[in-house]
């Protein structure tokens, strides 16, 4: 049976796994399945064990968008004083829709076109987070157009190995991320001579789902090498972004507290005086959702038993992707531990439309099982995959339930095709 511990808002009442007060059982049957379930407490903890490890700085939570970008938990998190990592036009506009503040805005990513430099600066966000020398042409070129200056902070690589999944290791030297360490000085030389950029910050982000301190003290004791450099050349540096990265507990992974961090960094930034920025995803959001789904039929191979569900790696990749782990558990409790293993699958033709692999589990055709610490880079990496509509997501507060999107509709997913083409002569016949 799986072990709940790290997940203190589940709980089994009556034999039925609530997520706070709310019976799973009682969503499906309201929503349908598959279903993403969020508790509105446990983002809200989140948040604010992060800020307050951090009470005693000047320090600003830019959440990482990407993680999940859904309006309403936006929204939540703008309202707690939360700013925002972005890496897209998208992304920026979903913050402004959400109610977001421009001035808590900064926007990481390696491939930023004009088309997203203009729009951002229009929009007066805090500050661009430059991974190369040619974007800082671009951005002082557009800031020129415009009449603007533009904020900037270089990522610097600091070439830290984060001892992570290698898809996700963002920090090492021949990463596509980030601008070398060995050049930043000559960059932020270069930035200084522009006339309609103005240097903020420097920051970095080494990778994610990290569970060691090592590779952030050592990530920040290099970024802190450069901003005194950076001051022997009379180049100020006003704030200082460690980006995100924090681990979470998908199995049964030790996790960094947030004390532990907050302490072994601060107690290494006495000398600096500037702002702090924090770029967390998965760790605000990874453990406050689920993703709920019924079992379809149960299969037998000569050497596996399949359990096939209605969700697939269409509603959530991670386990086809990086082969990641998510707990599976019963939404009605079972009686002793299953002694029968499963596989569970999705209907999606590949076969790696895996979810969870090799898994004790009571299951049953039309039984609801819930596959935890999907919050993060779940619905957002959602696709259409073999036609199959975006899952309906639904936020829990206490015993209360509220839809914050849909289920996708046939119309929706066909929308953008244009149909008048069925109407011309076939190409065939005009060939
Ligand atoms: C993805 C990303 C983050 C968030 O990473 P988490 O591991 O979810 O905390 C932060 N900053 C940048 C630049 C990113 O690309």
């Amino acid at each position: 049976m799986a072990n709940l511990t790290p997940f203190p808002e589940l709980s089994y009442h009556d034999n039925q796994l609530h997520l706070d007060e709310v019976s799973l059982t009682k969503l499906a049957e309201l929503y349908g399945t598959p279903l993403y379930v969020y508790s509105y407490s446990a983002l809200v903890k989140a948040y604010n064990d992060f800020k307050d490890a951090f009470k005693t700085r000047d320090t600003l939570i830019c959440y990482a968008v990407k993680a999940n970008g859904n309006l309403s938990l936006l929204r939540e998190l703008a309202n707690l004083g939360a700013g925002f990592d972005i890496v897209s036009m998208g992304e920026l506009q979903r913050v402004l829709q959400a109610g977001g503040d421009p001035q808590k805005i900064v926007f990481s990513g390696v491939g930023k076109s004009i088309e997203e430099i203009n729009y951002a600066l229009k929009t007066n966000i805090f500050c661009f987070n430059i991974e190369s020398e040619q974007e800082l042409y671009r951005i002082n070129e557009c800031a020129l157009n415009l009449g603007k200056k533009a904020s900037i902070s270089f990522r610097v690589n600091p070439d830290v190995d984060p001892m992570t999944h290698p898809y996700i290791s963002t920090g090492l030297k021949n990463s596509k991320f980030g601008v070398p360490f060995d050049t930043a000085i000559e960059l932020y030389r270069k930035a200084h001579l522009l006339s309609h950029v103005q240097i903020k910050g420097i920051d970095c982000h080494i990778g994610s789902q990290i569970t060691e301190l090592e590779p952030f003290i050592e990530a920040l004791e290099r970024i802190l090498e450069l901003i005194l450099k950076l001051n022997d050349h009379g180049i100020a540096i006003s704030h200082l972004d460690l980006g995100g990265g924090l681990g979470i507990t998908y199995k049964n992974e030790t996790i960094i507290s947030l004390n532990d961090y907050a302490q072994a960094l601060l107690s290494r930034l006495n000398n600096f005086n500037g702002q702090l920025i924090f770029e967390p995803g998965r760790r605000i959001i990874g453990n406050s959702g689920l993703l709920l789904t019924r079992v379809e039929y149960l299969k037998q191979s000569p050497d596996h038993n399949f359990a096939i569900v209605d969700a697939a790696m269409n509603d959530l990749v991670r386990p086809s992707l990086y082969d990641a782990w998510h707990e599976v558990v019963e939404v009605k409790k079972p009686a002793i531990e299953s002694n029968q293993f499963f596989d569970v699958v999705g209907p999606v033709c590949e076969t790696g439309d895996i979810l969870a692999s090799n898994r004790s589990l009571e299951a049953q055709p039309k039984d609801l099982l819930a596959i935890l610490s999907a919050g993060a880079y779940g619905s957002s990496m959602g696709s259409n995959y073999n036609a199959r509509p975006r899952a309906p997501e639904v936020l829990v507060f206490q015993d209360q339930h509220y839809l914050i999107s849909r289920r996708e509709s046939h119309e929706e997913l066909t929308q953008r095709e244009l149909t008048d083409f069925f109407n011309l002569p076939p190409l065939s016949k005009i060939i």
